[in-house]
């Protein structure tokens, strides 16, 4: 049996249910990590959250139609009950796609209304128009004894990024945003990263027990426990540590195209990515410090806050 020092006051009952199983077809993986609530993977590099209600089951993050079906063949494993919602974190393909087979299955596919513009304009090939398109700053959704919060928290990553949490579970679940063990992805795509340094501060004032990451390089059996309050601080800090090392090359005088190969950062060197993309990292931050912060939108997630479920 698992025991899990990050949840807390778990009932005998719900501890006992706790199981690590691989899905009928030897290729999927989930693990319970709290009352009900799971984590899901492929071991593909991309994690999944349900959690299991008494009225039904919530996804959060499809990836792909592959993903998704085999995530619900494995919650039809665990449970007979509807998965009432699919929830998608943001606008990218690689994210956003799959959420057709949840529909199939009955469920509530839902996403930010600045994913969905996006998407619209930028259809994938394994995307699909979002059921339930909101707006704002904050949405709840009530599915029998659990409520999701839906947060809008401004612009970081791509388009409508969400964050959820599942209060009465203690869960939470980040997509994008908080990456453990791992440096920033290869050349920082469609991060502004002030702002997603802020956001990860604001992350850290949620209430949360448990959460999932999509994206976890933490040894895999670690990686299916979902992800920790300490990952946040850890993914902040390594933008700070990165942009004093910029600084302190160009004090030295260092020329502005050699900083890349010369900035090293020796504390970070077991993370998923060092050796590949510190160099990366580096060339995008000293870009958004050059040119001034990249993307950037007017907050028109706020604006559109008259609509439903926005009550800022
Ligand atoms: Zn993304
Ligand atoms: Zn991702």
């Amino acid at each position: 049996m698992r025991s899990l020092p990050t949840i807390r006051a778990m009932g005998a009952a719900a501890v006992l249910g706790w199981t690590t199983l691989a899905a009928a077809d030897g290729t999927g993986n989930t693990r319970a990590i709290g009352d009900g609530v799971y984590s899901f993977t492929l071991g593909e590099g991309n994690h999944s959250m349900f959690v299991i209600a008494d009225e039904g089951v919530a996804v959060f993050e499809t990836f792909s139609s592959r993903h998704a079906q085999a995530m619900l063949d494995t919650i039809r494993e665990l449970t007979d009950k509807p998965v009432r919602y699919a929830f998608h974190s943001h606008n990218h393909w690689d994210h956003a796609s799959g959420g057709q087979v949840f529909r199939d299955a009955g469920a509530t596919t839902v996403m930010h209304a600045l994913a969905a513009e996006w998407l619209a304009a930028n259809p994938g090939r394994d995307s699909a128009p979002a059921d339930l398109v909101w707006s704002g700053r904050r949405k709840t959704i009530d599915i029998g004894n659990i409520t999701v919060e839906l947060l809008y928290m401004g612009m970081n990553h791509g388009r409508g990024m969400t964050v959820f949490t599942v209060p009465e579970r203690g869960a939470a679940y980040f997509a994008d945003l908080v990456n453990p063990n791992r440096v920033m992805f290869s050349v920082v795509p469609d991060f502004n990263i002030g702002e997603w340094e802020r956001t990860l501060t604001e992350l850290l004032d949620l209430e949360f027990d448990v959460a999932v990451c999509s994206h976890n390089e933490l040894p895999a059996d670690e990686a299916l426990d979902g992800c920790a309050r300490a990952h946040v601080v850890q993914e902040r800090q390594f933008i700070i540590d990165l942009r004093a090392a910029i600084l302190a090359e160009l004090e030295k005088g260092t020329p502005f195209m050699a900083v890349p190969a010369a900035v090293r950062l020796p504390q970070y060197a077991s993370w998923a990515g060092y050796d590949q993309w510190l160099e990366m990292n580096t060339l995008r931050l000293m870009t958004d410090l050059w040119m001034g912060p990249f993307p950037w939108y007017p907050d028109d997630g706020a604006d559109k806050s008259r609509t439903d479920g926005g009550d800022r």
